[in-house]
C-alpha cells in the first residue's frame, strides 16, 4: 500500500496500568499492627482521578485507637501524577469573595488566640508537619477537614451519597477526638 506523504500514523499509547499503593504495615497513627477493612470505595469518578491510580480504595480502622486510613499511600511517582492537576475550587483565592464568610468566621476565632502576625495555609497531612516547624512559639493551627463523628457524616453514610469516602487525595479520616 502505497501512502500520501502527508499521512501520520495515529499515536498510540498502552492504557495506564494501576501502581500498587505503598501500604501500611500498622497504623499509621499508633503503630498497632491489628487493622480490620472498614470499607472500600470506587474513586474512579473523582475529577483527578488518574488511570494510575487503582479504582477502589480500601478503608481500614486500627483496632487500638479507631483511627481511620487507606490501606496505603501513593508513591512519589504516582503523587506527582495525581496532583500534577487542581480542582479550580482549590485553587488559591478561589471563590474568596463568595467564601467570605467563611473566611471571616476562621479569622475571628484566630483572632481570639494571637493578634497579629502571619498565616500560612497548607494541606493538612505532610503539610501539616511543614506549619509545626514553622509555627512561632505562640502561633496557633486552625486546623479544618471532615469529622467521621458527627451528624452530617452519618446522614451522608446512610443515604450512601458520602462523598469523603471516595475522597482520591485523602489517606486519613479523623473525628475531633481522634485529632
Ligand atoms: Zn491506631
Amino acid at each position: 500500500m502505497l501512502l500520501d506523504s502527508s499521512f501520520t500514523a495515529p499515536q498510540v499509547t498502552a492504557p495506564a496500568i494501576p501502581k500498587p499503593r505503598v501500604l501500611y504495615d500498622a497504623c499509621p497513627l499508633c503503630s498497632a499492627p491489628s487493622n480490620s477493612t472498614l470499607r472500600t470505595e470506587d474513586c474512579s469518578q473523582h475529577p483527578l482521578y488518574k488511570p494510575v491510580v487503582g479504582p477502589i480504595m480500601t478503608w481500614m480502622r486500627c483496632a487500638a485507637c479507631e483511627h481511620v486510613f487507606t490501606d496505603g499511600y501513593f508513591s512519589g511517582e504516582v503523587c506527582a501524577e495525581v496532583f500534577s492537576s487542581t480542582n479550580p475550587g482549590q485553587l488559591p483565592g478561589a471563590s474568596f469573595e463568595q467564601n467570605r464568610h467563611v473566611s471571616a468566621r476562621i479569622v475571628e476565632r484566630v483572632a481570639q488566640y494571637v493578634a497579629d502576625g502571619r498565616w500560612l495555609d497548607v494541606g493538612l497531612g505532610n503539610g501539616l508537619v511543614a506549619a509545626h516547624r514553622l509555627l512561632r512559639e505562640d502561633g496557633v493551627i486552625f486546623a479544618s477537614m471532615p469529622s467521621y463523628d458527627c451528624a452530617a457524616w452519618r446522614l451522608l453514610d446512610a443515604g450512601n451519597a458520602n462523598p469523603y469516602w471516595g475522597e482520591l487525595e485523602h489517606f486519613h479520616n479523623f473525628s475531633r477526638q481522634r485529632l
